[in-house]
């Protein structure tokens, strides 16, 4: 599991552990939480900790009050909720820090939790506050983190309060994570294809740099295909371009093709005047974008190509939708793809997906069983498929240190 102890080699009985989550869920006008994946997510976590006899100190983010006391992004919703899920008793500190919350962690007993309030009500957390991390770290014995959409940032709860544990571990979800991409990047079953769209090409071309070494075919649609097309001569309309990475987008085609890897551009793209369900379109070549028109999404032949590369695969990632695909008129690429995707697991593929809006697309389809790994990280997943170490990771002891 990329070299990091996990929660399961902490000897954790009779210990105060303190667990960063990543309970940043949505709540509606009423203060009810609407949607508890990631509060879920966090059961198994919990759970083994809880019957190994730890106390527990779970802490979480929430929104971004930038350091304000903001009652409408508190967790006390989220310890509610927690509380239906939980057969433990729960305890919600009315901040994160200070002498009652010590005193509330101080006579926790085992099997015990208690959430704190949001840590982002001080903006020391985000300034990784070397005394708001003493502080935070004061409250507990051993340290895990279970937060991997939070681990690419070195806040206090991530980085600067894990200098105080001697053992920091990875939760359940995160040494998931960390199982999953790290397996990909470093070793997947051959032949792997990865899939790359959306709009913001910016974060992704340093992840097709990296991700192409150990990929058979990289493949690209979205918005971001048309910087590639403008930045190849292309006229492409009214499509979204960025132009400060028409540079690189042509680097990375050359780099690519200098060492002989195969990196796919869509071969026609569905056009429209407005990005509007229903309204009229047409599938073109690449070449043959008229002014005044964009491309929204990719084309029948393009998801034909794309389809078999996935099928042919025993490993495929996928980070960014294929279009617009919140507009139904723009969703067949996306979809389409991800029911391959989904077909190509049950027939033994390793697939991985991240990324906020490409999740919320399976999700829509119910498909999100149908993958192997769905990363909880959208900028996280990125990060780390770019080959950086992420701060919250690299803050956790070794697996080495579990063996002493
Ligand atoms: P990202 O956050 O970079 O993964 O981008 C996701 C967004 O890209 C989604 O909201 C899509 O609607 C948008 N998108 C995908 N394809 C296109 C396109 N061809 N033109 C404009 N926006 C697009």
């Amino acid at each position: 599991m990329f070299g990091k102890m996990s929660v399961r080699d902490l000897d954790v009985a009779g210990k105060t552990v303190f667990m960063r989550v990543d309970y940043n869920v949505p709540l509606n006008e009423r203060q009810e939480v609407t949607d508890d994946t990631r509060i879920r997510a966090s059961l198994e976590t919990i759970g083994l900790l809880l019957d190994r006899g730890a106390k527990l100190i779970l802490a979480s983010h929430l929104g971004r009050p930038k350091g304000q006391h903001k009652l409408e992004l508190g967790l006390k919703p989220v310890a509610d909720r927690l509380a239906e899920l939980v057969d433990h008793p729960i305890r919600f500190a009315q901040d994160c820090v200070g002498d009652e919350v010590k005193e509330l962690a101080d006579n926790l007993i085992p099997g015990e939790i208690l959430l704190l309030e949001n840590l982002r009500f001080h903006a020391e957390e985000t300034s990784n506050d070397p005394e708001f991390s003493a502080a935070l770290a004061s409250l507990a014995e051993l340290y895990v983190n279970d937060a991997f959409g939070t681990a690419h940032r070195a806040h206090a709860s991530t980085e600067g309060m894990t200098k105080h544990f001697a053992q920091r571990a990875a939760g359940l979800l995160l040494e998931r994570e960390l199982t999953f991409l790290g397996g990909f990047l470093m070793n997947p079953n051959r032949p792997a294809c990865g899939l790359l769209g959306g709009a913001k090409i910016g974060g992704k071309l340093p992840v097709i740099e990296n991700l192409i070494k150990n990929l058979d075919t990289l493949m690209i649609g979205g918005g971001m295909a048309f910087t590639f097309f403008k930045a190849l001569g292309l006229g492409i309309g009214e499509s979204m371009v960025d132009e400060s990475m028409m540079e690189i987008a042509l680097q990375t085609i050359r780099n690519a093709k200098k060492d002989k890897h195969d990196i796919q551009l869509p071969v026609d793209v569905v056009i429209a005047r407005e990005i509007a369900d229903g309204t009229k379109v047409q599938v073109v070549l690449p070449t043959d974008i008229p002014d005044g028109w964009m491309g929204l999404d990719i084309g029948p032949k393009t998801i034909e190509r794309y389809s078999d590369v996935i099928q042919a695969s025993k490993s495929v990632f996928w980070n960014g939708p294929m279009g617009v695909f919140e507009v139904p008129s723009f969703a067949r690429g996306t979809h389409s793809l991800a029911k391959v995707i989904a077909e190509t697991t049950a027939q033994g593929a390793t697939t991985v997906i991240g990324g906020g809006d490409s999740v919320a697309a399976i999700t829509s389809l119910s498909l999100t069983d149908g993958f192997t790994h769905v990363s909880t990280g959208g900028g996280a997943s990125l990060e780390f498929m770019e080959g950086k170490m992420l701060p919250g990771v690299a803050a956790l002891s070794d697996a080495k240190e579990a063996m002493v």
